[in-house]
C-alpha cells in the first residue's frame, strides 16, 4: 500500500513505530515541499509524545543525511575529530579547544550554528574579530582543514537541509526538546560533516537547554548510540552549566576570554572543561599528546592566528568594546551561593549579545563579565557583575533578568563538579 502522509502521522500518534518507508515519505517529502508545515508540525508533536524506537531513530537520523551533501574529508591527511556542545552561557570552549587539539596533530573540521535565546553561538562569537567569515565552501573548508588543520565556518544550506527546516518549525511549535529529535538533529549534521569522531558536551544546570541530569544522560546516550551506528568513534561528558563558564559572557568579551586561554591564562573553570575535552578528543583522534603543553609553549595561540587569518580576520586588531559599563552589586556580604546562569544568559541577550529571531543583528560589544564566581567571598555592595552595553535603553530589561540570579549566604555552597560524567 502507498504511504501517505495522514497514515504516518496517525501511525505515530497512535504509539506506533514508523517503517523506513514511511520515514523516508516524510522526511524526503517535508524537504522537498510536498509535506506541509501543519503536517510536519504534527508529526513532530506525535514524536515528542510518543518517541522513536532506536531503529527507527537510525532510519530518521539517514534520512536527514540523505536529504542533502555529506562532505568528503578523505583527501585530508590527519585523524578528524569534532566537538559539539548543547550549548551553555559562556560557552566559548571551542575558540581555543579547536586550535589547541589541531596543534596536537589532529584536524577538527567543526561546523557551528549561529545563537538563538539565552544561549551564545560560536559564529557569532568569532564575527566579533574584525574581517573574520564565516562562510565557506565545502572545497574552502577541506582545504583549510587540510593547511591548518582547523575550520571553524557556518555549516552550508546543502548540509541536511531537511533538519535545517525541521529544527525552524520545531522551534515555533514547541517541539524542539524531543529527545529524538534533538538527538537525531545534532548526529546527523556531525555524520554529514565527515568528522571520524566525536566528542559531545552535554550541558546540565540552568543555563543549559536540558537543566536535568536524567534528560541529558538520555540525549547523550541516545547519541552516542547513533554514533556508533555511523562508525563516528563518540564519547559524551556531561558537564556544570549551572553558572556561567569562566568568566566572559557575550561575543566578543568571549574571543578576549578565549585569547587569555590560548595564551597561558584565563579562568580555571574553562581551562578544566576545555582541557578534558581536548584530551576526550585526542584520545579518539589516537594521538598521545598533552593538549596542555600547547597553551604554554605558544602552539595552539599560532594556530588560532592562522585559522582567524585563513578566514580573512585579524588576530591581532582590537576588538570593539561597549561604550558603557554598569556594576551589578552583591545584596549582602557572606559567600556568592549562586550566580544564575540561566538569569545572566538571558540578561546578556537582553543586552543585545543574542538574537530572538534568526535574522536579527547581535551586538559584537555587550554581555557581562562575571567578577565573581560562586564560593567566592563578598563584601556587601562589591560589584559582582560588569554588564557591558552601547545601547544604555536595554540596561533596564537586563537588570530584571538579574533580579533574584546571585545569591549570598553565610556560608560557602557545596562544590559541584565541573565534569559530572562520561558516557561512551
Ligand atoms: N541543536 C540542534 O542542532 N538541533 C536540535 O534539535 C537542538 C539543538
Amino acid at each position: 500500500m502507498a504511504t501517505d502522509i495522514l497514515d504516518v502521522i496517525r501511525t505515530k500518534r497512535d504509539g506506533g513505530r514508523l517503517s523506513d518507508e514511511q520515514v523516508w515519505f516524510f522526511v524526503h517529502g517535508y524537504a522537498d515541499g510536498t509535506v506541509a508545515d501543519e503536517q510536519a508540525a504534527a508529526l513532530c508533536m506525535a514524536i515528542l509524545l510518543r518517541g522513536m524506537e532506536p531503529d527507527e531513530l537510525a532510519s530518521w537520523t539517514q534520512a536527514m543525511i540523505d536529504s542533502g551533501e555529506r562532505i568528503d574529508l578523505s583527501s585530508v591527511p590527519r585523524p578528524t575529530v569534532d566537538k559539539h556542545s548543547t550549548g551553555g552561557v559562556g560557552d566559548k570552549v571551542s575558540l581555543p579547544l579547536v586550535p589547541m587539539v589541531a596543534a596536537c596533530g589532529a584536524a577538527v573540521p567543526q561546523l557551528s550554528g549561529r545563537g538563538l535565546g539565552h544561549t551564545g553561538g560560536t559564529l557569532d562569537k568569532l564575527d566579533a574579530i574584525p574581517g573574520w567569515q564565516a562562510t565557506l565552501s565545502n572545497d574552502q573548508m577541506v582545504a583549510q582543514l587540510r593547511d591548518v588543520g582547523a575550520v571553524i565556518c557556518a555549516a552550508s544550506e546543502t548540509l541536511c537541509p531537511a533538519d535545517r527546516k525541521l529544527y525552524a518549525l520545531r522551534d515555533v511549535t514547541a517541539t524542539v526538546d524531543a529527545i529524538p529529535l534533538i538527538a537525531s538533529s545534532i548526529m546527523c549534521k556531525k555524520i554529514a560533516e565527515g568528522t571520524g569522531a566525536l566528542v559531545l558536551d552535554v550541558k546540565i544546570g540552568s543555563g543549559a537547554f536540558l537543566p536535568e541530569i536524567e534528560r541529558a544522560r538520555q540525549l547523550a546516550e541516545t547519541m552516542v548510540s547513533l554514533g556508533r551506528d555511523y562508525g563516528v568513534r563518540t564519547v559524551a561528558l556531561i558537564t556544570d552549566m549551572e553558572a556561567p563558564l569562566g568568566r566572559a559572557c557575550g561575543n566578543g568579551l568571549e574571543v578576549a576570554e578565549a585569547v587569555e586561554v590560548l595564551r597561558g591564562g584565563g579562568p580555571p573553570d574553562l581551562v578544566e572543561v576545555t582541557l578534558t575535552l581536548a584530551r576526550e578528543m585526542l584520545a579518539l583522534a589516537g594521538i598521545d599528546a598533552d593538549p596542555a603543553a600547547t597553551l604554554t609553549d605558544g602552539r595552539a595561540s599560532a594556530v588560532w592566528d592562522t585559522m582567524i587569518r585563513a578566514q580573512g580576520g585579524d588576530p591581532d586588531a582590537p576588538l570593539a568594546v561597549a561604550r558603557v559599563t554598569h556594576q551589578v552589586p552583591a545584596p549582602a556580604a557572606g559567600y556568592l551561593r549562586r550566580l544564575d546562569a540561566r538569569a545572566v544568559g538571558e540578561a546578556v541577550w537582553r543586552l543585545g549579545a543574542g538574537r530572538s529571531r534568526k535574522e536579527d543583528p547581535v551586538s559584537p560589544t555587550a554581555g557581562a563579565t562575571c567578577l565573581r564566581k560562586p564560593g567566592d567571598a563578598v563584601d556587601a555592595g562589591e560589584p559582582v557583575l560588569v554588564l557591558h552595553v552601547d545601547d544604555t535603553a536595554r540596561l533596564d530589561g537586563a537588570l530584571a533578568a538579574l533580579d533574584g540570579a546571585i545569591e549570598v549566604g553565610p556560608e560557602p555552597p557545596d562544590p559541584r563538579p565541573l565534569i559530572v560524567d562520561r558516557i561512551a
